[in-house]
């Protein structure tokens, strides 16, 4: 080919640059791109064009990169029709905006002899540091994800496919559009019912924080909330919930409905920081919120890892009067002398223990779950069952004694309105109660 230098030297030149990049993002955290693309239908071109005309069109595409402004980019002609492409990047979430855009420039049409021709451009991109920290592995991996743009049928772009590092792709997207949620009021709370198993009565609700992405719709907490805690935001927003909760229950007061205790989970951070405390009086004083209003839910794992500290700050928050309860209980191994130290009311039965808890065939859970009621009883401590589902759970638990359940059987949680319309018409779920009981007896 005239204008495009051959191959052998380019790739040598090309490879020692990509060597050289990435020793320079390494230091500087930033990001190295990879591409790899080449024409589908090549062949075709050359047969129907000529080679001529086919050696024109590669030209024009190199000559499109090698044409922008600006000196990141860098190309390789690797030899038929096949290039290969580098570029530095500082940012994560540039990446994908800027892949796209050299694709379209890659994929406008060529005015060649016989006419117009379409290119249509299989490519396949790797990304130092997330696919590969090497040269020789980033080539690959763009070739192995080329060559699953072509698998697909072509004419389209692939990223590498590691699922490790899509996870991580994906989570930085997310925690940059952590930032800033807050203030775009993409947050907001629903609450969950927790219901007495023997009348239905309303005891209580779990806030429980939701994010509406503006692009990706509903994230769930299990996916943004460890972001939060990582970066620390979760501080920041905890004391957002707790405000919101407290807002949320003037207003369902000030409509002239009776109240009752709302639950709000505390991660580890927001419960070491120093003047965790402090701050939860001044917001249950600021809204004039009594504090046995409120009570909060801590993970047993993170109560386990720093004891007395721990036993310390669950006292202060025993004597400003509000509830604790012990969430996801029966996952983190508690020791058992210090379940006796902890000043908690409450332990929450994790969800995976409720799970088909009637049906010795399916699990095991009906013993862990009796052990947990027997020892609840000889500690003095309620209990609370999450994510009971079916009527068949209920009645188990029932049986054991657990009075106070949390689950889609009675409730999914519900907006402020919704709260707000079941504490005004009937305070209870006893309909839901009546049905699971004719559904039970009808077997
Ligand atoms: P968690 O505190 O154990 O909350 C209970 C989770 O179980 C909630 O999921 C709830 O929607 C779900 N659930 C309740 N009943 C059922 C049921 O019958 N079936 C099923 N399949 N699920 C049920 P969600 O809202 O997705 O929250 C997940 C976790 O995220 C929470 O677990 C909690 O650890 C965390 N989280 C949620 N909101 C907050 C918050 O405001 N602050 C903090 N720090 N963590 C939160
Ligand atoms: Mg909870
Ligand atoms: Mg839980």
């Amino acid at each position: 080919m005239e204008n495009l230098p051959q191959p052998g030297f380019m790739q040598e030149h090309f490879f020692a640059s990509l060597m050289t990049r990435i020793k320079q993002a390494e230091t500087d955290e930033s990001y190295v791109l990879l591409l790899r693309f080449d024409l589908d239908g090549f062949r075709k071109l050359n047969e129907q064009a000529g080679y001529r005309e086919g050696d024109r069109v590669l030209n024009i595409l190199s000559s499109r990169i090698d044409d922008l402004p600006d000196d990141n980019e860098q190309l390789c002609w690797l030899g038929a029709d096949e290039f290969a492409l580098m570029l530095g990047m500082d940012d994560r979430d540039e990446i994908e905006p800027r892949v796209s855009q050299l694709y379209a420039l890659l994929r406008e049409p060529c005015e060649i002899n016989t006419g117009r021709f379409q290119p249509r451009i299989s490519l396949g991109i790797a990304v130092y540091p997330d696919d590969h920290m090497d040269g020789y592995g980033l080539m690959l991996a763009a070739e192995s994800a080329q060559r699953h743009a072509k698998m697909r049928g072509g004419a389209q772009l692939n990223y590498y496919s590691n699922k490790i590092h899509e996870q991580a792709r994906y989570l930085a997207l997310l925690e940059k559009d952590l930032h800033g949620a807050l203030a775009r009021e993409e947050f907001y709370l629903v609450y969950q019912p927790k219901v007495d198993s023997t009348t239905g009565v309303v005891k209580g609700f779990e806030a429980l924080l939701r994010w509406r992405h503006p692009e990706r719709g509903m994230i769930s907490p299990v996916e943004f909330i460890p972001i939060l805690e990582d970066n620390r935001m979760i501080i920041e927003v905890g004391e957002w919930i707790f405000a919101e909760v407290c807002q949320a229950l003037v207003r369902w007061k000030k409509s002239g409905v009776d109240i009752v205790p709302v639950s709000v989970n505390v991660s580890m951070h927001q419960f070491k920081q120093p003047n965790f405390i402090e701050r939860l009086q001044q917001i249950l004083s600021e809204h004039e919120i009594e504090s046995g209003m409120i009570e909060i839910e801590i993970t047993e794992s993170c109560l386990m890892d720093d004891g007395q500290e721990n036993i310390n700050i669950l006292s202060q928050i025993k004597s400003m009067g509000m509830g604790i309860s012990i969430d996801d209980f029966g996952t983190g191994y508690s020791s058992l002398s210090y379940l006796k130290r902890f000043p908690v009311d409450t332990l929450k039965i994790d969800r995976s223990f409720i799970t088909d808890v009637h049906n010795r065939r399916k699990s095991d859970n009906a013993g862990i779950v009796t052990a947990i009621m027997a020892l609840s009883h000889s500690l003095h401590l309620d209990v609370v069952a999450e994510g009971v589902e079916t009527a068949h759970e209920l009645a188990f638990l029932h049986a054991l004694g657990c009075r106070t359940i949390q689950g889609f059987l009675f409730s999914k949680p519900l907006k402020e309105d919704a709260v707000q319309e079941l504490l005004e018409t009937s305070f209870s779920m006893a309909e839901t109660l009546l049905q699971v009981r004719q559904e039970l007896q009808a077997r």
